[in-house]
């Protein structure tokens, strides 16, 4: 036996089994993560290196803005839809974001002209600028998709308040299975926070954002 198979097997036992929200097949779920597990640890191993007096994330919620070591998960996905997920997006994903030395997502756009300056913002074309969008997209998409199909316990006592995709949600998940086209209906537009208050945060995905000011992708 590979080292290394065994904890997925022992793992494998111990998962409940119920309808996996993505392929909608029976099958053991997985404890999935309304936002990655990866990015929680990268930015608090970031916090522990920028020496941040509390190296957990701060979440951001509708009531409760706090840190917390808490990782928002529940038994959602099976395992091949996880795998799909860090494949098409996650993975990617983790490497762009902020650490203490970089920000490769920034660093990128600083080095590109702007397509459009506004009064507090600079927007840009992420294709134009070399990022993969189809992964910037996949990864962004999955995050709202998981946040309209699941009411997630998200920490303090509070539930989050289920997105309505409406008439996408059904052509969002065959996007997010490979089995359909990114739906026509839909405009994703990426901020990339410039302020380092922003940095080693954590915003669940939600109705109403803020307004920030950043440049956009
Ligand atoms: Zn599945």
């Amino acid at each position: 036996m590979i080292q290394g198979q065994q904890p997925r097997i022992a793992e494998t036992t111990s998962m409940p089994k119920g309808i996996c929200k993505l392929c909608q097949k029976t099958k053991p779920l997985e404890n999935s993560h309304l936002i990655p597990r990866a990015m929680y640890q990268r930015i608090r191993d970031e916090n522990v290196r920028a020496s941040w007096s509390n190296p957990d994330p701060i979440h951001v919620g509708k009531t409760v803005t706090a840190h917390t070591s808490r990782q928002v998960t529940d038994y959602v996905l099976c395992t091949a839809c996880e795998d799909l997920f860090n494949k098409k997006g996650e993975t990617w994903m983790i490497q762009q974001v902020w650490r203490s030395t970089a920000f490769p997502l920034l660093d990128r756009l600083n080095l590109a002209h702007p397509q459009f300056e506004f009064q507090d913002a600079l927007g840009y074309s992420g294709t134009a600028v070399g990022i993969d969008t189809d992964k910037l997209g996949y990864f962004a998409l999955s995050v709202f998709w998981r946040a309209g199909v699941h009411i997630w316990s998200v920490g303090f006592g509070q539930k989050s308040t289920k997105l309505d995709l409406g008439i996408a949600e059904k052509d969002i998940r065959l996007f997010l299975l490979s089995q359909g086209p990114i739906p026509q209906t839909i405009a994703l537009i990426a901020t990339v926070c410039t302020d380092q208050e922003s940095m080693g945060v954590i915003v669940l995905a939600q109705r109403e954002m803020e307004k920030r000011r950043s440049p956009l992708v």
